[in-house]
């Protein structure tokens, strides 16, 4: 294939992202002849397996298994070359799987459209176009920088992707925002024996959740030795030799703080700016999101935007979800929607991991309904001796649940293995199983799900 090279096939998907792949393998099994175009061969499989949950994911692990007369440095390069070996083989596998599928093809390039129906793949002599009556937009998001005199020319500014991949820990790591990404990164590099300071602007972390379950997280994090500043402005990033000098102000006044690594956390945001939108007459927000309706068609009907690019919630699962809509409406019978989605979880993996659901405390109280809380610390939960069998007794849990009907309304679980007792608790939400019932049931023992046994029956309030 070469310049002038033009494909024709039934559905065209942009981006090898969760939602893009799921819906390309169901397509070609349903008869559909797919083309998938992915724009790096480093990321077929999309961000998720690539530089994102799974590597991610593998160094919360990593660096809770570092022992004290590790070597802080070679067990760093261990494991970034443990994460390499899984992604690698990670990505060889979603390129073979789909590639070698009948009917579909995956092709390396970045698009960018031509018209509603067609875009081009590549520069220069590779070029070539293809053409779709359905296509679907699945580009995933890309880091925003913050504009901070400095940081941009910064030689020590890192992305999450760069933390990855580089063997090398940080003496001293600077994260700016306390968001999800943020804080994982905080404790990750804290645990592999890096220095560790968190500079957020807002007056305190985790805004979104309830006092208590906030300042759980951060008394835990900051336990581990990760410095944690709240009202911080930064100023400005400056390179001197070896280092950057961040200078941040707080209520206190002026600090410079010499660091190793940058890494501005503050968010993504779609990635469309490559895509050329406008030649195919889809409509984007004032951040760049992909304009959707409940069904996830676009301003061009015959266009679907599926994961962090229409702007929802950026997580793979959701890009699972999106992919489900998607298929529903090319082969099923066209009912799902955004809008019935009910009870979708959230985990913060810090270590322990902060899974939550539903309404919060507050949210649940300034709704008006007639609320119990039921709250206990994990280290004082008797039916859950787990937490001590795997010597991680920190943290808390806690439900919202709604008075007149028993429903639950909201949980905060901040413990181990939360991350699956919380895919528990939101099935229950879903189908309106009751506190009562989630309290009386059998569990095995000793799990973590036990905790459900007893932490129902400390109501505080
Ligand atoms: C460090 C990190 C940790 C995370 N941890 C979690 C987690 O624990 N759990 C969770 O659920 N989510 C997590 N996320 C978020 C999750 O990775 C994303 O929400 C998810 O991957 C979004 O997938 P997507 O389907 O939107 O597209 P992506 O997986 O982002 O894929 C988009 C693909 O499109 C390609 N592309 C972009 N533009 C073009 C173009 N013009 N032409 C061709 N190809 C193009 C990109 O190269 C990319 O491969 C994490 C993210 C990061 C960065």
């Amino acid at each position: 294939m070469g310049i002038g090279t033009h494909l024709t096939v039934d559905v065209l998907v942009v981006g090898f992202g969760k939602g893009g792949k799921t819906a390309a393998h169901v397509l070609a099994e349903a008869g559909r002849r797919v083309i998938l175009v992915e724009q790096d061969e480093n990321m077929y499989g999309g961000t998720c397996p690539n530089v994102g949950c799974v590597p991610s994911k593998m160094l919360v692990h990593y660096s809770n298994a570092r022992r004290l007369e590790d070597d802080a440095q070679e067990f760093f390069a261990h494991s970034v070359a443990g994460v390499k070996a899984l992604t690698d083989a990670f990505r060889a596998g979603n390129f073979e799987s789909l590639n070698g599928k009948p009917g579909a093809m995956v092709l390396t390039g970045r698009a960018r459209f031509v018209d509603e129906h067609t875009v081009s793949v590549g520069a220069g002599d590779d070029q070539i176009t293809v053409s779709a009556p359905t296509i679907l937009i699945n580009t995933g998001s890309e880091p925003i920088l913050p504009d901070i005199p400095g940081l941009a020319e910064s030689a020590h500014r890192v992305s999450s992707t760069d933390l990855i991949r580089k063997d090398r820990l940080p003496a001293h790591l600077t994260v700016i925002g306390g968001g999800y990404l943020g804080l994982e990164f905080a404790g990750i590099y804290r645990h592999f024996g890096a220095d560790v300071t968190v500079l957020e602007s807002a007056p305190r972390f985790l805004p979104r959740e309830d006092d208590d379950v906030a300042e759980a997280v951060t008394a835990i994090l900051s336990g581990d030795g990760v410095k944690l500043v709240t009202g911080a402005d930064v100023l400005e990033v400056r390179d001197e030799a070896g280092a950057a000098v961040i200078v941040y102000r707080t209520e206190d006044g002026t600090t410079e703080l010499r660091t190793d690594a940058v890494l501005p956390a503050t968010g993504r945001r779609p990635a469309t700016s490559a895509l050329d939108l406008n030649a195919a007459g889809v409509a984007a927000d004032a951040r760049g999101a992909i304009v959707v309706d409940e069904r996830l068609r676009t301003s061009r009907p015959h266009i679907f935007a599926l994961g962090d690019v229409n702007g929802g919630p950026q997580f793979t699962y959701v890009s699972l979800d999106d992919a489900r809509i998607v298929l529903d409406q090319l082969l099923g019978d066209g009912k799902r929607s955004t809008a019935d989605r009910v009870a979708v979880p959230h985990v913060l993996f810090t270590t322990p991991p902060l899974a939550t659901v539903g309404l919060t405390e507050r949210e649940a109280r300034a709704s008006g309904m007639h609320v119990r809380v039921s709250r206990e610390n994990v280290a004082d939960i008797v039916a859950m001796p787990r937490a001590y069998t795997v010597e991680e007794t920190r943290g808390l849990m806690k439900f919202i649940v709604d008075a007149d009907t028993d429903l639950v309304l909201g949980a905060a679980l901040l413990s181990i293995d939360s991350q699956e007792i919380i895919n528990l608790v939101s099935l229950a939400m879903r189908h309106g199983i009751t506190a009562t019932q989630l309290s009386t049931s059998i569990y095995t023992h000793p799990s973590s799900t036990e905790a459900l046994n007893e932490v129902f029956t400390k109501v505080v309030g």
